[in-house]
């Protein structure tokens, strides 16, 4: 569904971010991305999204395909109509806004007011915190209610991919599940799911395949739960989660 083949981004020119990424989604997977820091992992969410001009970044080589199409050159409004939705790092929601305001302005892509309630309907059903708290503005919710509303609010475009990334950041363990148990039933409706952790035990357990960047390449890939047995990675990822 999702083909990135020797992927290189480059950042204001000369920053060389990512130096040959292959990876692969098939529809219906939850598919991890692992690495330490500056690893690449979100600037390779922001290539798949089209994001990367907003960072001052472009891909200088490699392929990106999402169901067969290519996406070079593609706006980001373009790919969200594709239906891959990215839900990036630190959350970015509307601190201003009320939750239901946020939800509204993830939904504006989406034709037909009908439409739009039922999928606010939907987030409201997946995070019910979100509903009790409709009225209030983003800025009083936790931390992870925040990323819930980051999430709900891509939902509202009817992805059939989701790019989260970091999820987990900053969150106690209690929420992290709670976020974790999200994902499970997003990807049980059908979505596709990218998932960028550092969280390496979050994301392996939440995954069926996982691939690790190391200084902007594909170091590793494979089955997550082999990843997950693995000492290589035990040593190199999970002492950190
Ligand atoms: P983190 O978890 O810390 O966000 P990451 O794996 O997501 O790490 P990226 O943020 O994709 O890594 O960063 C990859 C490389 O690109 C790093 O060397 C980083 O310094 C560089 N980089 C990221 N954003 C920018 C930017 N806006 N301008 C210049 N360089 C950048």
């Amino acid at each position: 569904m999702l083909a990135v083949d020797s992927l290189e981004v480059v950042y204001a020119g000369v920053v060389r971010a990512l130096r040959g990424v292959t990876m692969s989604v098939r529809a219906g997977q939850v598919v991890a991305v692992l690495g330490g820091n500056g690893a690449g992992k979100s600037t390779l969410l922001r290539a798949v999204s089209g994001t990367l001009g907003m960072h001052g970044a472009k891909v200088t080589a490699g392929a990106l395909r999402f169901d067969g199409q290519d996406l070079a050159g593609r706006g980001a409004a373009d790919i969200v109509r594709l239906g891959l939705v990215h839900v990036p790092e630190g959350r970015r929601i509307f601190g201003r806004l009320t939750v239901e305001e946020n939800l509204r302005a993830g939904g504006m892509s989406v034709r037909g007011r009908a439409a739009r309630a039922q999928a606010r309907d939907q987030v409201y059903e997946l995070f019910p915190l979100l509903a009790e708290r409709r009225h209030s503005r983003a800025v009083l919710l936790s931390g992870g209610e925040q990323q819930m509303l980051a999430i709900g609010r891509g939902l509202m475009s009817a992805p059939r991919m989701l790019l989260l990334d970091e999820p987990s950041l900053g969150l106690a363990p209690q929420i992290i599940g709670k976020i974790g148990a999200a994902i499970r039933e997003i990807n049980a409706q059908g979505v596709s799911v990218v998932l960028v952790e550092q969280n390496a035990a979050m994301a392996l357990a939440l995954s069926e395949v996982a691939f690790v960047l190391e200084l902007g390449r594909t170091s590793l890939s494979g089955p997550s739960a082999e990843l997950a047995a693995s000492d290589e990675v035990a040593r190199r990822y999970l002492a950190v989660a």
